[in-house]
């Protein structure tokens, strides 16, 4: 029976213990820092909206054109998971869009693009006319999506894994090739682990073994609050803060409030929230989508808490691959910066490929 230890317990990790256990034969072993029910900077997942807004280019669309299935299947079949329909709606300012129609290369990112690859995937995808633009817009976009609220989210993913016999354990380690030697139990405890998945995020870059000096943390602040979005979520080109802030709503499920956010600051470590950028967040969020407040502005905004959450940016994209470290096969899966959770099935479908490869077992049909 094929040994596996997963290290890292956030959507990334917790994802991939889901899908190794499903497939028959396989010991799996989660080894984490941290565990849903924690709150800490060097835990990016809990702190997530978390939403479907397709961030990734048409030549790496795979992780979230597989994810968006099964993501939709547990918002409409499985209320228990945390997650429900909501309507995305992308706008691009004109501010942003040159004269000649084009983005302007500073937010030529892959969400913001005219006649995106995702208008194919997700449901409902709609062009918004323009006489119901916003002020300040240039066009915009809605499709139906998700939110998903990560308190609830994150403990249903350890219960499936307990169900299917997942252990796990805590603890935290200096050196991947520790990890090895965590998964067995009872006779055969001190058997090696046949393969370990590093599911690290951030703390890659300071994992023994791994030291990835690519990944960096792109810093998330985020305001929660207890006014409702109505079931829309908007988000906007950019703004007139600055480059390393963003705008973005969205209603988590079963009573979670309402995140807005936020801001997208590259190689900042600060856990503390900005009282400024706070306000700034606020002021932003009333302004594009009024009816947070029924009209009444940003006094009217009730706030459950204010966070601050570290995007595990890679420079080049995210690492699935598998390296042999000291003697332990071990498949990366970490680095998906601001859509660990919208990519996260097919992100765990690769590894469950790898992992196959290692432990010799011919290719087969994937078991989402
Ligand atoms: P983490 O959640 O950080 O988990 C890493 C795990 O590894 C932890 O359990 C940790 O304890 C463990 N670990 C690391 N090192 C060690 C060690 N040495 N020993 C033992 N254990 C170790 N994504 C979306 O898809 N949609 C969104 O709308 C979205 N919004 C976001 C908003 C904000 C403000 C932020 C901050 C992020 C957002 N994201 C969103 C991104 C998403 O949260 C991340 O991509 C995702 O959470 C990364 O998950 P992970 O499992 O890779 O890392």
């Amino acid at each position: 029976m094929p040994n596996i230890v997963v290290l890292g317990a956030g959507v990334s990790g917790l994802t991939c213990a889901l899908l190794l256990a499903k497939q028959k034969g396989n010991a799996v072993t989660v080894v984490a820092k941290h565990m849903p029910g924690d709150y800490d900077i060097e835990y990016t997942s809990p702190w997530a909206g978390a939403n479907v807004l397709p961030m990734n280019s048409d030549k790496d669309s795979r992780w979230e054109r597989r994810s968006w299935p099964e993501l939709r299947r547990l918002a409409t079949e499985v209320p228990e998971a945390g997650l429900h329909v909501q309507t995305a709606r992308v706008l691009r300012r004109r501010a942003d869009v040159t004269t000649t129609g084009n983005l302007k290369s500073a937010i030529a990112d892959p969400l913001f693009q005219f006649s995106p690859w995702y208008r194919e995937v997700m449901d409902d995808f709609r062009e918004i006319p323009a006489a119901q633009l916003p002020a300040g817009m240039h066009s915009g976009c809605e499709f139906t999506s998700v939110c998903i609220n990560t308190a609830v989210y994150l403990p249903w993913l350890v219960g499936q894994c307990a169900r299917l016999g997942v252990r796990f354990r805590r603890a935290s380690l200096s050196h991947v090739s520790e990890a090895a030697v965590m998964g067995a139990h009872g006779a055969a405890a001190t058997a090696r682990a046949d393969v370990v998945v590093n599911a690290s995020g951030l703390l890659a870059c300071r994992l023994g073994g791994v030291m990835d000096a690519k990944v960096v943390p792109a810093r998330g602040q985020v305001v929660v609050v207890r006014n409702g979005a109505g079931g829309v979520m908007p988000t906007t080109s950019g703004c007139d803060d600055g480059d390393d802030e963003v705008v973005y709503v969205m209603q988590r499920a079963l009573g979670g409030g309402t995140v807005i956010g936020g801001t997208y600051m590259k190689g900042n470590w600060e856990a503390n929230p900005d009282p400024n950028v706070a306000v700034r967040i606020m002021k932003r969020a009333v302004e594009i989508h009024p009816e947070l407040t029924g009209g009444k502005g940003v006094e009217a905004l009730d706030i459950i808490r204010h966070g601050v959450g570290l995007r595990p940016l890679r420079e080049g994209g995210v690492r699935i691959e598998k390296e042999l470290i000291d003697g332990t096969w071990v498949v990366h899966n970490y680095g998906h910066a601001g859509w660990g959770y919208q990519g996260s099935y097919g992100c765990a479908e690769r590894v469950v490929e790898l992992v196959d490869e290692v432990v010799g077992r011919t290719k087969r049909e994937s078991k989402l």
